[in-house]
């Protein structure tokens, strides 16, 4: 009889199962593959709430002994903004990575092992055993040579990533679910120079992106919402990618064209929802609980950040109540995880239809380019760091005008939202909430956070 069942043994499993081993809990951590084969390929780049987990773990300095290197700036380009801001640090982090994920998954396995979960590789979770009352109780599964397995257990994590066998099992239904937004194509690339900055910029309908990964590599991609993608050749793909990248940043363009792509392409697409996390007897971790297109890049770093969550809630409730507070403390987790989740999910869903900025977002990214509290915040927006409802807040937003040039270049429609917001030369009085709704207009579902959320300034959000 163990206290948690964990099924899945990556990021989110292997980080539930290393907390609660540490609590002095007992753990079984079970993973159908045998590692580390079977991980469909992602592109890995884990935002600094994701490397202060790291960090608090004290794993952060494996991370940093493969030699990836780190990221400290985030850009976004579209038109003729040019949006590049250093990231705001939470918790004095400042760093993001992009590490090799076959590394990153041993790092937080091992550090499962050593804090005393037992770990079962080629052990594939088929069943749910549970009680009268309907309480999980265990696992039914098989080992990788077809013996059958019942194991048992106070709590069952399914930490077994997005087609979660756990959340079948248990009937764990979906919810805020939008399908599949774009897909891409991205590969790695060798001897583009090593900068640490994300790069992504928005053009006729494309999403280009490219960073600095692990072994001295980059990763080079374009996401195209659905209708308009084309799988293509390896040689169309080099093509679709290459142009992509002209059209935005020819000297980009030019480097990849002198450089060299190593290995085939791949391709991403990714449906988006969360899951109700918890039920009697069990629990739903990372992307099993929560799946979202990979845009913001912020699986990972989210499912660190759930991984702890959860288990907070069931160490408190194990030591403080003996176990009877579990339910209520498996709410808690559930409404915090959400809460978490919440404005970033919304965010990225918008990000993911990958609609071309109308010319006033245009203008407004390039006032945050020239804002610097405002440009840091944006970045931190995408990384998970600022809370958009905070971001895109009435307050927030007027600042913005600040920074919006008076040139002839500004659009008659904002020097009017500036009018309005600010009231007119000869003592025309502000109509700031026609205002407000103009400039909602221009920011997508992101513009009910001016019109119905708070009236403050963009701050950091808890993390
Ligand atoms: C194309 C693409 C690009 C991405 N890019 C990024 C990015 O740049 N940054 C980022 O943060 N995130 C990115 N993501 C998302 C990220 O990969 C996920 O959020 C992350 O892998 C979730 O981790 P997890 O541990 O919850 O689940 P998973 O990594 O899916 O692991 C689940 C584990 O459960 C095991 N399992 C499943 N079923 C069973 C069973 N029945 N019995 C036993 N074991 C089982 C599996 O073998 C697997 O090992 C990307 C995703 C995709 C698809």
């Amino acid at each position: 009889m163990y206290d948690v069942i964990v099924v899945g043994a990556r990021i989110s499993g292997a980080a539930t199962a290393m907390l609660l081993s540490k609590a002095g809990h007992k753990v079984l951590l079970l993973d159908r593959a045998v590692f580390p084969g079977g991980k469909a390929a992602a592109t890995n780049l884990v935002h600094p709430p994701g490397i202060l987990r790291l960090k608090r773990w004290g794993l952060l300095e494996r991370l940093r002994a493969t030699g990836c290197p780190p990221i400290r700036e985030y850009g976004l380009q579209s038109g003729r903004a040019r949006l590049m801001a250093p990231l705001p640090a939470v918790d004095g982090v400042d760093e993001a990575y992009s590490p090799e994920r076959a590394a990153l998954d041993r790092i937080l396995l091992d550090a499962a092992i050593e804090s005393g979960a037992e770990f079962r590789e080629g052990f594939s979770v088929q069943g749910l055993c549970t009680d009268e009352a309907g309480t999980v109780t265990g696992v039914r599964g098989r080992t990788d040579d077809g013996t059958p397995v019942t194991e048992h257990a106070r709590l069952v994590v399914g930490g077994d990533g997005s087609n979660s066998t756990v959340a079948r099992l248990t009937g764990a239904e979906k919810y805020g679910t939008r399908p599949v937004l774009n897909k891409s194509h991205w590969a790695y690339w060798e001897g583009l120079p090593h900068d640490g900055r994300v790069r992504t910029h928005r053009h006729a309908r494309k999403h280009t992106f490219t960073w600095p990964t692990h072994d001295g590599l980059t990763i080079v991609g374009v996401a195209l919402p659905t209708r308009d993608f084309k799988a293509g050749s390896e040689e169309e793909r080099d093509r679709t990618v290459v142009d992509a990248f002209e059209a935005v940043d020819p000297e980009w363009a030019a480097a990849l064209r002198d450089t060299e792509r190593t290995g085939r392409w791949m391709t991403g697409s990714v449906p988006n929802f969360l899951r109700r996390s918890h039920g009697p007897g069990w629990a739903l971790v990372g992307d099993a609980g929560y799946t979202r297109d990979p845009i913001t890049a912020a699986g990972i770093s989210d499912s660190l950040r759930s991984a702890e969550l959860l288990a907070e809630a069931v160490d408190s409730a194990w030591s403080t109540s003996g176990g009877a507070g579990l339910p209520q403390a498996l709410a808690r987790y559930g409404r915090q995880r959400d809460d978490l989740v919440r404005g970033h999910y919304r965010y990225t869903c918008d990000h993911a239809a990958i609609a071309d900025h109308s010319p006033e977002e245009v203008e407004f990214i390039e006032a945050m380019s020239r804002s610097a509290t405002h440009g840091r915040d944006m970045v931190g927006v995408f990384a998970t760091i600022v809370d958009p409802a905070r971001f895109y807040s009435a307050a927030n937003m007027h600042a913005l005008l600040d920074h919006v040039e008076s040139g002839p270049d500004t659009s008659w429609k904002l020097r009017m939202v500036r009018w309005l917001v600010r009231g007119a030369p000869r003592h025309i009085p502000p109509a700031r909430r026609t205002g407000d709704r103009l400039i909602a207009a221009n920011l997508g579902s992101m513009g009910e956070y001016l019109l119905n959320g708070p009236r403050r300034p963009a701050a950091h959000t808890a993390s």
